[in-house]
This record gives C-alpha cells, sequence and structure tokens, in this order.
C-alpha cells in the first residue's frame, strides 16, 4: 500500500493498492497498443482533445488543487495558479505542436530532402511531489501532442494527485491508453525502462534517484532527460532596483515554502548595498504569512514530509557550526519550518554547496563582477541564475559567463511554456517545453529522396 498523509494536520488521507508486477505489464501492453493508433491521429483531433483537458483543469481547478494541497502542503492559493498554469501548457501545445513539428526541408543533392519528427512510442516519467501536477503536465501536453502516450510513476506521497490526472486526461476524451498512473514504489522502476516496449524515460527528482535511472536506461541504450535539484544564485548588483529586487528575491525563495528546484537559494548581494538590502529583506520576510494551507491568506505552508524537513534542519546545522549566522527564524516543528534567513554564508558551508529544499536563504556578500561570477558557477549545480541590474550593458556583459542553463536580469528564474527549461552540471541535460522541449522524444528523421 502507499498511503497519502497530509503533511499538515499528520492525518492519514488515503490508501493506495499498489500494482503488481502482472498489472505492470497490462499497463505497458495497454499503452504500447494505444501508440499504434494514437501516433495517426491528426493534429485538429489532438488539439480538440487538449484544449478540452484545459477546459477540465480550469473548470475544476479548486478540487484539483485542493487534492495538491491536502497531499503536499501547498498553499491553496499557490495549488489553484499551478492548476491554471497546467492549463495553459496544454493550449500553448495545442495551439503550437503542429508548427513546431513541420517537416524541415534542407537543400541537398536529392530531389527532395528533409527532416521529419515521428514518435517514438511509450515514455515513462518519473516525477516527484513538488509541483505535482505541473511537473506532470509540462511533460504529457507535448508527448501526447507529438504522438507519445505516457506513464507516470509519481512520488509515492502524491497518488491521489497521480490519479486526478490520470481521471482529467480521461474526462477530456483521450482514448484509454495515452497515460495511465502506475501505483509502485521507486523499487519497480528498474523493470519498466528495461521493457522492450518502453522507449525512453524522463525524470524530476533528485540527483540519487536521476542517477539511478540514467543508468538503467543507458545500459538498455534509451533516452533520457533529467531534470534534477537546483541551488540558483541571485545576484544583487548595487545598481539594483532595491524595492522591485527585495520583493522578486522573496518571491523566488519562499514560493511553494521554499520547495522548487528553480527556488533562488543563495543571494549573493554586492558588499556596498548588503546592509540597505538585507534589512528590507528581511522586513519583508518577516511579513510573509505562515499558517493552514487550506486557509486563501496562508503564504508559507509546511514541507511535503517530517524527513524533508529534518534534512533542512540538519543542513542549517552543519552551516551555523561553519560560522553561519542565522538573522530570522531557524525554528522546526514536524513538518513546518519557519522562513529563515542566514547570513555570513560562504562557499565552503553546507547550505551553499547543497540544494536546500525548503524555505531558508543562504546569504553571501561579494565585491566585484569576477567574485560573483565565481560564486554562481562554483555550485555544482546549473539550472540559473538570477541578476539584478540596472545597466543591461553589463548585463549582456556577464551573461555568457555564467554555466547555467537560464539567465534571467531582473526576474526570478521560472517556467515558461513558450522557453526551453533545464539545466547544466548536476541539475541534468535535456530540455522540457517550448519547441525544444517538444522534440527531446522524437526520432528526427532524415528523408533523401532522388
Ligand atoms: P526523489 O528524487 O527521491 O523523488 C523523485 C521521484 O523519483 C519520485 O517519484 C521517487 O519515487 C522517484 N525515485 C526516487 N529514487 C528512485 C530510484 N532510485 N529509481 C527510480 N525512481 C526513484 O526526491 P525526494 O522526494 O526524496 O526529495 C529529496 C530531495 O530531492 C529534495 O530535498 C530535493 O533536494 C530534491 N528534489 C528535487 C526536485 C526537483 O524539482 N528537481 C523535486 C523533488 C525533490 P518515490 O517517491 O516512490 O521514492
Amino acid at each position: 500500500m502507499l498511503t497519502s498523509i497530509n503533511p499538515y494536520t499528520g492525518e492519514k488521507i488515503e490508501k493506495f493498492k499498489v500494482h503488481t508486477k502482472s498489472d505492470i505489464s497490462k499497463k505497458i501492453k495497454k499503452a504500447d497498443k494505444t501508440f499504434q493508433d494514437w501516433r495517426h491521429v491528426s493534429f485538429e483531433r489532438k488539439k480538440e482533445l487538449m484544449l478540452k483537458l484545459a477546459d477540465e483543469l480550469r473548470n475544476n481547478k479548486k478540487d484539483y488543487a485542493t487534492a495538491i494541497t491536502k497531499e503536499m502542503g501547498k498553499p491553496i492559493t499557490q495549488a489553484i495558479a499551478e492548476i491554471e498554469k497546467c492549463a495553459w501548457v496544454c493550449e500553448y501545445y495545442a495551439e503550437n505542436a503542429k508548427n513546431q513539428l513541420e517537416k524541415e526541408i534542407i537543400e541537398t543533392d536529392a530531389k527532395e530532402s528533409y527532416v521529419r519528427y515521428d514518435p517514438l512510442g511509450v515514455i515513462l516519467a518519473v516525477m516527484p511531489w513538488n509541483y505535482p501536477f505541473w511537473q506532470v503536465f509540462r511533460f504529457i501536453a507535448p508527448a501526447l501532442m507529438a504522438g507519445n502516450v505516457g506513464l507516470l510513476k509519481h512520488a509515492s506521497n502524491v497518488m491521489r494527485c497521480a490519479e486526478n490526472i490520470e481521471q482529467a486526461i480521461l474526462n477530456a476524451g483521450f482514448p484509454e491508453g495515452c497515460f495511465q498512473n502506475l501505483i509502485i514504489g521507486s523499487k519497480k522502476v528498474e523493470q519498466i525502462i528495461r521493457d522492450k516496449r518502453v522507449k525512453a524515460v524522463t525524470l524530476t527528482g533528485s540527483k540519487p534517484a536521476g542517477s539511478s535511472v540514467a543508468s538503467i536506461a543507458g545500459e538498455e541504450i534509451k533516452k533520457s532527460v533529467l531534470e534534477l535539484g537546483g541551488s540558483n544564485a541571485l545576484v544583487v548588483f548595487e545598481d539594483a532596483n532595491i524595492t522591485e529586487t527585495v520583493k522578486t528575491c522573496v518571491q523566488a525563495r519562499f514560493q511553494n515554502t521554499g520547495q522548487s528546484c528553480i527556488a533562488g537559494k543563495r543571494l549573493i548581494v554586492q558588499e556596498s548595498i548588503y546592509e540597505e538590502f538585507l534589512e528590507e529583506f528581511i522586513t519583508q520576510v518577516r511579513e510573509l504569512k505562515s499558517g493552514d494551507p487550506m486557509d486563501e491568506e496562508t503564504y508559507i505552508g509546511v514541507l511535503a514530509r517530517e524527513d524533508l524537513a529534518i534534512d533542512l534542519e540538519e543542513q542549517l546545522e552543519k552551516s551555523k557550526k561553519q560560522g553561519a549566522k542565522v538573522v530570522l527564524g531557524g525554528k522546526r516543528n514536524k513538518t513546518y519550518f519557519e522562513p529563515t534567513i542566514v547570513i555570513n554564508v560562504n562557499k565552503k558551508m553546507t547550505i551553499f554547496k547543497e540544494e536546500t529544499f525548503g524555505p531558508l536563504m543562504a546569504v553571501t556578500r561579494f565585491n566585484s563582477d569576477m567574485e560573483a561570477i565565481d560564486l554562481v558557477n562554483r555550485s555544482a549545480f546549473g539550472l540559473g541564475v538570477s541578476i539584478f541590474t540596472e545597466d543591461y550593458e553589463r548585463a549582456k556583459a556577464l551573461i555568457p559567463q555564467f554555466e547555467d542553463g537560464a539567465v534571467f536580469v531582473n526576474e526570478l528564474v521560472k517556467s515558461d511554456p513558450r522557453l526551453p527549461f533545464g539545466g547544466t552540471k548536476e541539475s541534468g541535460y535535456g530540455r522540457e517545453l517550448s519547441s525544444h522541449g517538444i522534440k527531446e522524444f522524437l526520432n528526427r528523421k532524415t528523408v533523401y529522396i532522388n
């Protein structure tokens, strides 16, 4: 059985009977069979279904959002926003997939030569609990529009969300077998990746999970896309607009109670404005309202599981011993972790080197542009970086020097269906979203006609 526990109340909400080996095999068979028809369905029909799916999500957003909040503790207004974003990604691919996958004509000596994009078949998605709908939709919307079908192995603590996603897709009218949820723990993932009918795998989650999945996929010579952790820096230069930047940095770190791969986890501030900036930052973080995630006024909920809150506490304690100083928060009560600001953080400390998955900001100072670049790039991760400056020429000169998968200027790093999303280094490889994401799991078929 997999059990969902409300992390705010501690109450056991629901139990799910785990799929057996034979259940899994039947589901893979069904997915493969569905693919043989689905791959020939017209873009017009797929668009119609995808738009219905967007309507299904919007029309029932409160219900879907409630499942998120109950299972992983996300404040309800943020859960509703997550559902709306899922509807957006469905609409985006409904409108754009056909053009994105148009054959690409390349002039050669042939009468005709071009690249066409053909689907691969059954794709396995291993997904995390932090955005239990969004992480799945940003995979499944492009996958279905491209003619692939999906199997989901969701995080064990958000099975109600996973079941609801399958139902939403059926409610929209997609054929059974286009998308199926597997009620399984992570040990059963290997069997699925090794199955001949499963053609590729995408994983969003931690490095150990990504590394395990990618090595099995590698042994089987199957494509994988990994979207792993991050420790994004927010770099504030002395010429930044302080009021606007503080607001953006607070949101970058504390939305979703800090449990986001692209959250700004390391605040790196130029020495000359450090004191002024820090004072304003502390003031604004102090005003964030913690409470019952079901309350619409709540901005800071709880962490999704107690072990995750304990991990964060341990990272903080280690860093304190290394010389870091807590200026706000720092205490934990079961799954609740106070919004926390830690200063005097240097590049040797745990909360600088490791990903911190919760409402904790590590603050470091810098003097020169070179020092700022070094602090950003020193991370083992490379998902994204935000820089704050009014000098656009300075910003443009800095952009090529960062090793990350994204650079945002005067904005928090955020995912947008129109833009590619993904990292470098230990943050993974491959891209999701936009025209780049939809092409990850396709056969780019070269055609030469003489
Ligand atoms: P995991 O990486 O363990 O879980 C993510 C998904 O991978 C879940 O579906 C999980 O299944 C599955 N999984 C875990 N291990 C394996 C494996 N060996 N083979 C196949 N699938 C596997 O994340 P946690 O929930 O344990 O969180 C730990 C840390 O990971 C966080 O503190 C954070 O640093 C990072 N993380 C990053 C995320 C991101 O958005 N990049 C999202 C979530 C976590 P199951 O739940 O059954 O174990």
